[in-house]
């Protein structure tokens, strides 16, 4: 076997191509810390090249009928599907997935591209009646042009999918920007759809650093849109760029999401049910449950329940179905947990179970009880397996409490009171409020975005993306 690492190249133009400068970044297992590849590091003259490629291949597709996007979309899901399990590999091995989560990325992805498939068709126009008679007016939905999706490490493929194919749906080329942890599995994706028949240059891949591609991406006037999926600071930075050239722009970002748990609830089947929203993919998801308000009467038994159905978690290899979660994706990640449960354990936190490191970048499961307001581990996103939970007096202090954060993402209400549960959900101010589970939860369909600062602005799924992704032209006509 050769020691040789293997080199991951751009995807331009329907072609691999090394950067110009031909440098590379190395892509390291977090679970082992093996290399898995030397990759392409694009600066400013790729980027030029991916721009190119994209604005070529731009009319050809927004050119096609709707029902030829649809099957090409249609293809790229059969072969994502036809290759799932290289896929789940790709992903266990570069972000750290269980094999669960990895499964989970790759089906969600294929159901994205055929719904994306069947908007393809439904860019509804409209006519209204003119107020000159002699003129009729049409209005019709036009792609944009160049989108450029810049995506986060922690589901590569299926948030990369979230926001490319309902752009490729309406008629845009996309250039990809996936994160330097997770270069490989876009790399695979943008594969996939050559192999269904996208045109060269309809989407293109540029692996590298933030700062080196990702801001002259999106800084550079022949994008016309920014599709970003990350933290809140770089989508704040997006946005300025965006503001600066006038270009639409919709943010994915981060969460401090409220889970609700009222005093109805059995403590027992309440951890039961919270535990996968706040430890999945060990909670470095956009949408976990990190803090959890919970009515006094059922406040500390639910803490304990859910301590004891975090230590029971199997932590073990990625591939065991049993394995709950795995490593964070690297050591700062690791430190920016560690630092939030011991400030939070100096600030007189209790820890019921959990506060340390497992093995490797893996930290235990871990849940907190009353954390200060004030404290880093309530305030900022952890993203890391770790809950923190505490007892207010009611319904309405819950609701406060909840909504005491720049963060708007998701919620849950844990109830069996559907009356309390839906009065609960219209004043709770995130994007999306799920009675009788956690907050993490996602669909195809779903308008999918935040409603705080924090969370970003925008919403993606199904007919929200492709409207976001087209905009509306006035045509007249003598009538
Ligand atoms: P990040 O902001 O560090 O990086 C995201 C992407 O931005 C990467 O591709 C990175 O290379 C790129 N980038 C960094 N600096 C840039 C710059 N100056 N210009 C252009 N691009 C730049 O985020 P991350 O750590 O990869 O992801 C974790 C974050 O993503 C968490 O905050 C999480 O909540 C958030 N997230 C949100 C959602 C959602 O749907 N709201 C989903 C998943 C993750």
């Amino acid at each position: 076997m050769s020691d040789t690492p293997q080199t991951y190249d751009l995807f331009i133009d329907g072609s691999e191509r090394p950067a110009q400068a031909g440098k590379t970044f190395p892509v390291y297992a977090p679970a082992t810390g093996a290399l898995l590849g030397l990759v392409a590091r694009a600066d400013a003259a790729d980027v030029e090249l991916a721009v190119a490629s994209a604005r070529r291949a731009f009319p050809t597709w927004a050119g096609l009928a709707p029902a030829q996007r649809e099957l090409i979309l249609l293809r790229a899901a059969d072969a994502v599907e036809g290759q799932r399990a290289a896929l789940v590999d790709l992903l266990i091995d570069e972000s750290g997935s269980t094999i669960t989560k990895a499964r989970y990325e790759v089906d969600y992805s294929a159901s994205l591209l055929r719904v994306a498939a069947g908007e393809a068709r439904r860019l509804y126009g409209d006519t209204f009646p003119s107020e000159r008679p002699e003129r009729l007016s049409l209005v019709v939905r036009e792609p944009l042009g160049v989108v450029l999706a810049i995506a986060p490490f922690n589901a590569p493929v299926v948030l990369l999918a979230k926001m490319a194919v309902f752009a490729l749906a309406a008629g845009n080329s996309v250039i990809a920007k996936p994160s330097e942890e997770t270069p490989l599995s876009a790399l695979a994706l943008a594969a996939l759809l050559a192999r269904a028949g996208l045109p060269p240059g309809v989407f293109n891949v540029v692996t590298g650093l933030g700062a080196e591609c990702g801001e002259p991406l999106a800084r550079h006037p022949g994008v016309a849109a920014i599709t970003f999926t990350g933290s809140s600071a770089t989508g704040i930075k997006i946005a300025q760029i965006a503001a600066a050239g006038l270009r639409r722009v919709q943010l994915e970002l981060g969460g401090k999401n409220p889970l609700l748990v009222l005093r109805d609830m059995d403590p027992e089947r309440a951890a039961a049910i919270a535990a996968p929203g706040i430890f999945a993919h060990g909670g470095q998801i956009c949408m976990a449950s990190a803090r959890i308000i919970a009515e006094r009467q059922v406040a500390r038994p639910f803490a304990e329940a859910l301590a004891r159905e975090a230590a029971a978690l199997h932590l073990g290899d990625l591939r065991d179905e049993r394995s709950a979660y795995g490593p964070l994706i690297n050591q700062a990640a690791l430190a920016k947990v560690t630092r939030h449960v011991e400030t939070a354990r100096a600030e007189g936190a209790e820890i019921l179970t959990g506060g340390a490191v497992h093995s490797g970048l893996t930290y235990r499961p871990t849940v907190l009880w009353q954390p200060p307001p004030q404290s880093l581990v309530w305030c900022e996103e952890t993203f890391g397996p770790v809950a923190s939970v505490v007892a207010v007096d009611d319904l309405e202090q819950a609701i406060a409490v909840a909504n005491d954060s720049p963060y708007g993402l998701s919620a849950g209400v844990l109830t069996n009171d559907l009356s309390r549960g839906l009065s609960a959900a219209r004043r709770i101010r995130c994007g999306a409020v799920h009675v009788g589970t956690h907050s993490f939860h996602s669909e195809a369909l779903a308008p999918i975005g935040g409603l705080g600062s924090l969370s970003g602005i925008g919403r993606s799924g199904g007919k929200y993306s492709v409207e976001h992704f087209s905009e509306l032209k006035w045509i007249t006509l003598p009538a």
